[in-house]
């Protein structure tokens, strides 16, 4: 057996696409491929019926401290490859591999949930819909996770990529969206508010700047938690994707819920986060954008009035401003929305204990 330098072997990351017991075929090819690349992926070039295949990013390496197995020879390498390989597969989830929760399909307009989790600390990024999300992993549980949110749009026809960039290997997933047979509201609102007056068409353009960039923040750390904090206590009374008409006229879909409540009635954060926006709007009032970090950003209208500065930090439940009646509604009621990597989203199925990312148009029973 020939001596040389001590090497020691690291699997970087490893998936099992299918569960089964491992060959000794498959030891051996792993051992052939560290001897003859050092590193790099390896993938099984065999999946019988029923059966395996591994692929996993294997390296060895002089003075690879990752792990603590040295091996001076050939014989060895086989050997460790054997118990490695045989670890992945009993273990194919708490292996040193990244993965993640990812629903397969999703309905038109809803967010879902995606735990990424690794046995070592990894970081780096979701790419999802043109945009990519940072993803810092913590421990949790003995393994180490990161949670993001995602959002399916609501006018989503075909399937759509996620992919995972991380420090410790690559994810992909197809995700399908599910169609939704949006509601069709009729509603009478001032005349001013469906074809607004020339003079106030400055403003507005100022007004959706300031909401464009406030829907568009990312800042890398994450503040929210599902489920999330419920504003008001009161009833729906305009669920999300409503298709509206105005007096008559088409126009945008309702892209929030709105929440009965007294004139006055506190309204509570959905979730932690930093003011990034508080202010008056043309169509929508005294409106405050809250930024919860990674892309996710909520929204309430037509306040009586607000009880924070743009820069504040508020904590979930805390009390941000009034309902009230301000501009372009029937009546005082909350308007509650929720913006997921600029995608509009059905915020009620968030306020369920758990969350489901399918369903809708969304109903809520009465409630006394
Ligand atoms: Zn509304």
């Amino acid at each position: 057996m020939s001596k040389g330098p001590p090497f020691f072997i690291s699997i970087k990351y490893a998936y099992i696409q299918r569960k089964c017991d491992i060959a000794h075929a498959c030891a051996k090819n792993i051992a052939a491929f560290l001897a003859k690349h050092r590193n790099g992926v390896y993938l099984s070039p065999h999946r019988p019926p029923g059966g395996m295949r591994v692929a996993a990013r294997v390296s060895a390496k002089a003075g690879d401290l990752r792990t603590d197995i040295p091996f001076p020879s050939s014989i060895m390498i086989k050997q460790i490859a054997l118990i490695l390989a045989t670890l992945i597969l009993t273990c194919s989830s708490s292996a040193a591999a990244p993965s993640w929760d990812i629903p397969q399909k999703v309905s038109q307009g809803r967010a879902f949930e995606v735990r990424i989790t690794d046995t070592s600390p990894f970081r780096g990024n979701i790419l999802w819909n043109g945009s990519s999300y940072p993803v810092p992993s913590s421990p949790y549980g003995g393994v180490h996770e990161a949670r993001i949110l995602l959002a399916m749009p609501i006018d989503a026809a075909k399937p759509m990529r996620a992919a995972a960039d991380l420090s410790s290997g690559g994810l992909a997933a197809s995700v399908t969206p599910l169609p939704v047979d949006w509601p069709r509201q009729i509603l009478s609102v001032a005349p001013k508010y469906v074809s607004p007056p020339k003079k106030v068409l400055k403003r507005i353009e100022r007004d959706r700047k300031l909401s464009r960039e406030a829907i568009g923040t990312v800042t890398e750390r994450g503040y929210w938690e599902l489920p999330l904090h419920r504003p008001v206590p009161g009833t729906v009374s305009s669920v999300f994707g409503g298709r509206r008409v105005f007096n008559g006229q088409p126009r945008s879909p309702h892209l929030g819920t709105d929440l009965r409540g007294q004139a006055g009635t506190p309204v509570e954060a959905v979730a932690s986060g930093t003011v990034v926006a508080a202010s008056e709007l043309y169509f929508s009032g005294n409106t405050i954008y809250i930024d919860h970090g990674q892309g996710v950003i909520s929204m309430y209208c037509h306040l009586s009035s607000i009880g924070v500065r743009k820069g504040e930090f508020v904590g979930r439940g805390q009390v941000i401003g009034k309902v009230g009646a301000t501009v372009r509604v029937t009546g005082p009621h909350l308007h509650s929305a929720l913006y997921v990597g600029r995608i509009p989203v059905d915020i009620l199925p968030l306020f369920e204990p758990v969350p489901s990312p399918v369903g809708g148009p969304s109903k809520e029973q009465p409630r006394n």
